[in-house]
C-alpha cells in the first residue's frame, strides 16, 4: 500500500492559520426515507472542527457513535493517512475538507483522497516527519463522540516544548543546566538569561475545544484570556530581568498537568493563569484572584468555580501520551503551604492593582482546589479578569483598551512582588 489516489488539489501556504469550523446538518431525512436497516452500520458526522497551531494541529471529527478508523504514514513524499469507514459522509462535508487550510511549519496541505458516501480518506502532505496521535472522546456537555486525531512535529524550534516532548529522563540539576543553555541560545528567549532572571509562566485559560464560559453575546472565554496574556507578555518583555513564557500561543488544547508541568521544567517564579469568570446570575460582576486551597475552600462559589476549571481537561480532551502520572502525583502529593503563603502575598498585590481599573468581586485573595494551582514550589495564582456573564463586563472584556488595563495591572503587580521579594532577600 503505497498509493493514496490523491487527486492533487494543493493550495498556496498560508502565513497566518485560521479556525475552521463548520456544523453540518445530518442526513436525518434521507434515513427517514430509505428502510432503516440501511443505516443501522453508518455513523453521523455531526462536526468537524480543526485546531491548528505550532505546537500541534488537532483535528475533532465528532459523530453520534464510536467511528472505526485506522491511520499509517506513507513515505517519499512524506504523508500520513487517516481511514474513517462507516460514516455517512455528504458533500457539504467534502467541500469543507477540501477548503481547509492548515499548512503550518510541518503540515504542507490537506485533502481527501477517496471519498464515497460512507468511508473518508484524509490525507496530509507533510513538510517533515510528524508524531501523530488517534484517540476517541466519548460524550461529555453538549459533545458527542470525538475521534481526535494530534499532529505533533518531530522537530521542534521551541527548545523548552522540545524538552516536555521528548519527555527525557534528568537529573534535577542536569535539566536546570539544559533549559538555561537552550533558553540562553534562543532568539525567542531574546535576552541573555543567568540563573538570576525571573521566569515568569503565563497560562492562558482554556483554548482549542475548550471555549471557557461564554457570555451572552458569544464571546468566548478562550479568546479574551489569550489576548490578555499576550499583551502582559508584551509588557513582560521590556524587563531585562524577567523571562516570560505562555503555556500556549494558539487556539489550541493543553491539558491542565501539561501546563503546570511547563511551569516546574521552567522552574519558573511566578505562575499565573489568566481566566474569565461566569455566574447563574447576570448582575455578578468584578475581578477575583485565587491561590491553592489549604484546607477548604474559601466560598461556595469559589468551589464550583474550581470544579469548572478543572472540568476543561474533560471537554478538551487529555491527550494521555503526554501525560506524566509521576509528575502529576507528585505535584498532588507534596506540601505546598509555602507556595500558598507566597502566592497569597502576590494575590494581594494583584488585587490591589486591579482595584484601580476595575471592579473587585472579593477584595481578599479568595482559595479553592485548582488543579492548575497544584504546584508545590512555584508561586501559582488564578487571576478571574472580570464576569463574562456580565453583559456589561463581556463588553468590558471585548475592548482593546480594558484588556491593556488588566495586562498592565498584572505587570505592575509582578513587578512590584518582585521587587519587594529582592529586597527582603
Ligand atoms: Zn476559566
Amino acid at each position: 500500500m503505497d498509493e493514496d489516489n490523491g487527486d492533487k488539489k494543493n493550495k498556496s501556504p498560508k502565513s497566518t492559520m485560521k479556525r475552521q469550523f463548520i456544523i453540518l446538518i445530518p442526513l436525518i431525512i434521507l434515513s427517514i426515507l430509505l428502510p432503516k436497516i440501511a443505516f443501522a452500520y453508518y455513523n453521523k458526522v455531526l462536526s468537524i472542527r480543526v485546531w491548528p497551531s505550532e505546537e500541534y494541529v488537532r483535528i475533532t471529527i465528532e459523530s453520534s457513535e464510536y467511528l472505526n478508523y485506522k491511520s499509517f504514514f506513507l513515505e517519499t513524499p512524506n504523508r500520513l493517512v487517516l481511514d474513517i469507514e462507516n460514516i455517512e459522509i455528504d458533500s457539504t462535508l467534502i467541500k469543507y475538507i477540501e477548503n481547509l487550510e492548515i499548512t503550518n511549519s510541518y503540515i504542507k496541505n490537506i485533502r481527501i483522497a477517496r471519498k464515497n458516501l460512507n468511508s473518508l480518506r484524509l490525507v496530509f502532505d507533510l513538510k517533515q516527519t510528524i508524531d501523530s496521535q488517534t484517540f476517541t472522546l466519548k460524550p461529555i456537555a453538549s459533545y458527542k463522540y470525538r475521534t481526535i486525531l494530534d499532529l505533533y512535529p518531530t522537530v521542534i524550534n521551541d527548545p523548552i516544548k522540545a524538552i516536555i516532548y521528548n519527555q527525557k529522563e534528568y537529573r534535577n540539576n542536569e535539566l536546570e543546566e539544559t533549559i538555561m543553555n537552550l533558553i540562553k541560545d534562543n532568539d525567542h528567549y531574546n535576552k541573555k538569561i543567568t540563573n538570576k532572571k525571573i521566569i515568569i509562566v503565563i497560562d492562558p485559560g482554556h483554548g482549542g475545544e475548550d471555549p471557557g464560559a461564554i457570555g451572552v453575546h458569544g464571546t468566548m472565554e478562550k479568546n479574551i484570556v489569550l489576548s490578555i496574556a499576550k499583551k502582559t507578555a508584551t509588557l513582560l518583555k521590556t524587563q531585562n530581568h524577567i523571562v516570560t513564557y505562555l503555556t500556549r500561543n494558539d487556539d489550541c488544547f493543553v491539558p491542565l498537568a501539561i501546563r503546570t508541568q511547563k511551569a516546574r521544567l521552567l522552574k519558573a517564579n511566578l505562575f499565573i493563569s489568566i481566566h474569565a469568570d461566569a455566574w447563574i446570575k447576570p448582575e455578578t460582576n468584578g475581578a477575583s484572584v485565587f491561590a491553592l486551597s489549604n484546607d477548604k475552600s474559601s466560598s461556595i462559589q469559589a468551589k464550583w468555580l474550581a470544579d469548572k476549571e478543572n472540568k476543561s481537561d474533560l471537554i478538551g480532551g487529555v491527550n494521555l501520551y503526554h501525560q506524566d502520572e509521576k509528575i502529576a502525583k507528585v505535584l498532588l502529593d507534596l506540601s505546598t503551604t509555602a507556595q500558598i503563603k507566597d502566592s497569597k502575598k502576590i494575590g494581594t498585590i494583584l488585587l490591589k492593582e486591579l482595584e484601580k481599573i476595575s471592579k473587585l468581586h472579593n477584595k481578599d485573595v479568595e482559595q479553592a482546589e485548582f488543579a492548575i494551582l497544584q504546584i508545590p514550589d512555584i508561586p501559582s495564582i488564578l487571576i478571574e479578569t472580570a464576569f463574562i456573564s456580565n453583559p456589561k463586563e463581556e463588553e468590558l472584556l471585548n475592548s482593546n483598551q480594558h484588556q491593556d488595563k488588566i495586562a498592565n495591572a498584572i505587570f505592575n503587580a509582578i513587578v512590584n512582588y518582585f521587587k519587594i521579594e529582592c529586597n527582603s532577600n
